[in-house]
Order: structure tokens, then sequence, then C-alpha cells
């Protein structure tokens, strides 16, 4: 898969490593699929030196939470207003995927987010209708080199949950089999356990159980109150299952999410425009539990990862600013431990936590030597990088379209601007004839 050794020269490397932090000038040396040397003038004279000039150097992004399946209804779910009109314009649209529709949707979604520079995405696969669905999807995670955890949807028809269960958990095992457990695949296998607002706990726990059983990393959505409290009751907190959303979290379920190392995927323009609470975010962060981010349904969010950066920061810092002037502090002064959320810190909620939610902390989100190279490389426009802090660049001012290349375990997936081994004028064929396929010409 890797291209030999790559030089990525004289850029400012935003390394995200607290030991090697950012170098301006910087160099990354790429050897066999992994970072083999970060620092300034790096001599490596067989390498294929790439110019980083004015090029912001950064880890891949990593999106915890998208569901890739409903990328041909782009901007059909744009003016939904609340959970119901969600699933009753939206969801039902499922029953027009087959197995091709389930690829072709697969592999525009990941080239369209590799393209904005999410190397790493989990697919929350929830319209496994059938296990050809599945191995639909799958198809396309192989052809598209983004990595992917693609967590298997228990959720198939609610009518049919429980017929269905046995031999939906068989066919998880088989594709396990075929995936095997190396956690450097870049396709990999997880569960999207049944929504408890489905499903009751038992059932829940009989999946969680047999994920666990062939460990596999869970994943549950979140919506209504006290879910995180009946997961503990029942004994299935754990750092290897990823609840999303979480809008309506106490404190107290905050702390026993932290007390099992566990993270939360946030997908901020998705909850916000749909009028839910916040403060999570921020809250989760101070509780020690890992806030990471993703993009939920491009239904209605473009798969952007930098959009979600920069909607966190500004929501982040709105609701800590409306919390001070409810305490009487304002005019806004700094002191102590406010303002809390820096462009960085948001940053890592996409790199950092986003790897060890997915269960790899230890392989991606940093740039350091040794870890897979994931790697953005981000021009600065016709005006270069800004003053101070190059992350304040990255979350505020770039946005997807400044991706100049994006690597993946060490191999070029877009480059100069431009996606790598992709027929551009083919792809824009199927996603157009695809969306005419599942929502008409609308
Ligand atoms: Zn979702």
């Amino acid at each position: 898969m890797s291209e030999g050794r790559i030089l990525l020269k004289n850029g400012t490397v935003v390394t995200l490593d607290p030991e090697l932090g950012d170098i301006s000038g910087g160099d990354v040396l790429i050897n066999d699929g992994r970072i083999e040397q970060v620092g300034q003038e790096i001599n490596a004279p067989d390498a294929e030196v790439v110019p980083a000039d004015g090029m912001v150097i950064m880890p891949g992004l990593i999106d915890t939470h998208l569901h890739m399946w409903q990328h041909p209804m782009r901007g059909l779910g744009q003016d939904v207003w609340g959970f119901d009109d969600y699933s009753s314009r939206v969801f039902p649209l499922r029953e027009r995927f087959g197995p091709q529709e389930m690829y072709e949707a697969t592999y525009t979604c990941a080239l369209d987010a590799l393209n904005n520079g999410t190397t790493t995405a989990l697919d929350f696969c929830h319209n496994v209708l059938t296990e050809e669905h599945a191995e639909g999807s799958l198809r396309a995670h192989r052809e598209t080199g983004q990595r992917v955890l693609f967590a298997y949807g228990m959720l198939g028809r609610e009518d049919r949950l429980v017929e269905e269960r046995q031999s939906r958990l068989a066919h998880v095992a088989r594709l396990h089999n075929e995936l095997g457990s190396d956690k450097t695949n870049l396709v990999r296998l997880g569960l999207a356990l049944t929504t408890l607002t489905f499903a009751p706990i038992e059932d829940v726990r009989v999946e969680a159980d047999f994920g666990r059983s062939l460990g596999l990393p869970l994943t549950i959505h979140q919506n209504i109150h006290a879910e995180v409290f009946r997961l503990h009751e029942a004994g299935l907190l754990g750092s290897d299952l990823l609840p999303v959303h979480s809008n309506n979290i106490t404190d107290a379920e905050l702390r026993l999410l932290a007390s099992c190392g566990c993270a939360i995927s946030f997908t901020t323009e998705s909850e916000h425009s749909g009028g839910l609470q916040m403060s999570p975010v921020g809250r989760a962060d101070r509780a020690g539990v890992l806030p990471t981010l993703g993009v939920d349904a491009p239904s209605f969010t473009d798969p952007d990862m930098f959009a979600q950066l920069r909607a966190t920061y500004n929501i982040m810092r709105a609701t800590e600013a409306q919390f001070e002037r409810q305490e009487g502090r304002w005019p806004l002064r700094r002191y102590e431990g406010s303002p809390y959320v820096t462009s960085r810190r948001v940053l890592e909620y996409a790199t950092v936590n986003g790897a060890k939610a997915i269960g790899l902390g230890d392989e991606l989100g940093t740039l350091t030597p040794g870890k897979q190279a994931d790697i953005v490389m981000l021009g600065t426009g016709l005006t270069g990088l800004i003053a101070g802090d190059p992350t304040n660049y990255i979350v505020h001012y770039a946005t997807s379209r400044d991706v100049d290349s994006v690597l993946v375990a060490g191999r070029f997936r877009k480059r100069g601007g431009r996606l790598v081994d992709v027929d551009l004028d083919k792809l824009a064929a199927t996603a157009a004839g695809l969306r005419s396929k599942i929502i008409g010409d609308a």
C-alpha cells in the first residue's frame, strides 16, 4: 500500500504531540506507511521530496460518526424540523437502497470526505437491510483507500429486530473472520448497537456481549434521557463503547463515562441545527470524557470536518460566555481556567481524541514517529499563514477547499488538490445517477 520513503519538506508542522509541538520550516519523513522522523532539515537522500512551502502539515482528521449511505440524499434533510420529520421524510428512503446503491453511496461519500481531509471515518451503517447491503458498503471501503471503522448496524427493520438478530450476529462473525483484527488494517469492523429507543436493554446486552467476544469496537446512538445511566446499570459501559450525541447527559452520567475512559461523538452542526443542547461538549471535556467530532448524516450535513471544528469552537465559546453572563461575570474578563476552549483543544477532538475513541490512540491522531502516516497538507491561500498559533489557522481560517494533499498509511489519496486514482468524471456521473435513482431530480 505504501509508496516507499517520502519527505514532506519545509512546512509548518502541527504535530499535536506534546513533546514535539509545532515546527516551523519542518519536515516529515514517511517510510513504509509510517512516520519515521519529524523535525527540521531532515536528510533522506533516497526519499521522494514533496515541497510543503507555505503549507500546514497536520494529522488527518477523524470523523467518529458518519452515515455514509445517506450521501445520495444530500440536501434532502436540510429543512428537517425535529426527529419525527426526519423519521418520516428522510429515513424511509432507505428502502430504495439495494447492495449496489450502498456500494455507490459509500464510495462517493468516502471520497468526498477524503477530499475534505478526513483520513479516518467511523461509518455508522444503519441500513444493513440484508447481508448484501453490508457487503456493498464494504466493497466500497476496500476501494477508496480511506481508513474506516465499519460499524455494522444491528438495526435492520424495526419490526424484525428479534427474529433477525442471530443471523445478523452470525454475519458479523463471518465478516470479522474475513477482515481480521489487525488494528492497522485500513478496513476494520465494529458494531453499531441498536438504539435503546427501539430495543430493551437486554437485547442491547446480547449485541454488546457478542461484539466484545470478538473484540469489536462498539458505538450507540444516544437520544433520550438517562441512557448512559441505563447502560451503566446493565454493566455495559466500557472504553470500547462510543456513545453518540448524548445531548441530554447529566454530570453524574459524565462521571460514569469518565471513570471507564469513554469518549462521546458530538456531531456539532447536526445537533445544534436540530435544537439539541450543546453544553455537553464542554462539560464532557471538563469531566474527563473525551469529546470527539462527527458529521452525522450527509442528507443534511456536508462531510466536512473543518466545518465541525469551527462550529464546535464557536458554540463552545458562546455557551461559556453565556454561563459567565448568568453568573454575573459580565463584561467578560479572562481568569484562570476561562476561556476554556482553544483552537488546539478543538482540533484534538478531531484527531487525538478521535483516534483513542476508535481504539487507535497508539496509531493515529498525532504526527509522532512510529505512528501511521495519515496526514493532511493544508494550503494557506493567497496571503499565507496567520499570526500566532497555527491551530487558529486550521480551525478559523482554513476550509476543506484548502486541503492540498491527503495521505493515508503513507499513500497519497489526494495530491496537489486532486484525488489520486479516481476518475472524477465517472465519480460525478455515479453520484448524479444515484441521486436521481434515490430521490428523483429534486
Ligand atoms: Zn447518527
